[in-house]
This record gives structure tokens, sequence and C-alpha cells, in this order.
């Protein structure tokens, strides 16, 4: 799981280096909101680079993440 120097885990856009897909990424398009460089594996709350640290995000994040989940099961 690519993290951030102090451990936090790195999804969606925050993946994209230089308009770089990460190493390893498999999947002929860009990782979803939320999604870590592990197809399929989201992450949401505090774990998350750049999340904000409060528990009503956390738990809006959670529900955002359940929607891409959808989508990407839709899809393999
Ligand atoms: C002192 C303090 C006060 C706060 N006050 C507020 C507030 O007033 N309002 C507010 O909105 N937010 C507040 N926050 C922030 C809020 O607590 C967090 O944003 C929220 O709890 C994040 O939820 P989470 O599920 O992402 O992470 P967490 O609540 O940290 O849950 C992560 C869980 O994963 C478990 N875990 C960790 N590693 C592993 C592992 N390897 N295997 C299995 N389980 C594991 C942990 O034990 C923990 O139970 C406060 C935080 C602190 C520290």
């Amino acid at each position: 799981m690519e993290r951030d120097r102090q451990g936090f885990v790195l999804t969606g856009p925050d993946l994209i280096v230089e308009r770089k897909r990460p190493k390893g990424w498999t999947i002929d398009r860009d990782p979803f909101l939320l999604e870590t460089n592990v197809p399929g594996i989201f992450a949401a709350g505090d774990v998350r680079y750049g999340s904000v640290k409060r528990v009503a995000s956390g738990v809006g994040e959670g529900a955002i993440a359940v929607q891409f989940v959808h989508r990407y099961l839709s899809k393999v």
C-alpha cells in the first residue's frame, strides 16, 4: 500500500505523479477517488492521506467508498 512519509495511505488523484499511474497498477483507468494503489481496495477516514480528521468526514468518505466498491465490482 502506498503511503506518505508519515504513513498515511495515498488514494485516488494523490497516486498520480507526473501524470503517471502508481507502480504496478494493472488496470486501464486511473484509481477511483479513495482507491489505493491496490485496485479494489479503498481507504477512508483518518488513515487516508489528506483526509479531514473528523468523525463526520470519515463516515462520509466511507459512504463514498461504498459507491466506488460497487462500481469496481460491476466492472471486474
Ligand atoms: C483526542 C481526540 C479528540 C477528538 N475529537 C473529535 C471531535 O470532537 N469531533 C470529531 O469529529 N472528531 C474528533 N476527533 C477525531 C476523530 O476521533 C477521528 O477523526 C475519527 O475517530 C476517525 O475515525 P476512523 O474510523 O478513520 O479511525 P479510528 O477511529 O482511529 O479507527 C481506526 C480503528 O482501526 C483500528 N486499527 C488500527 N490498526 C489496526 C490493524 N492493524 N488491524 C485492525 N484494526 C486496526 C484501531 O484500533 C481503531 O479502532 C478526535 C480525535 C482525538 C484523538
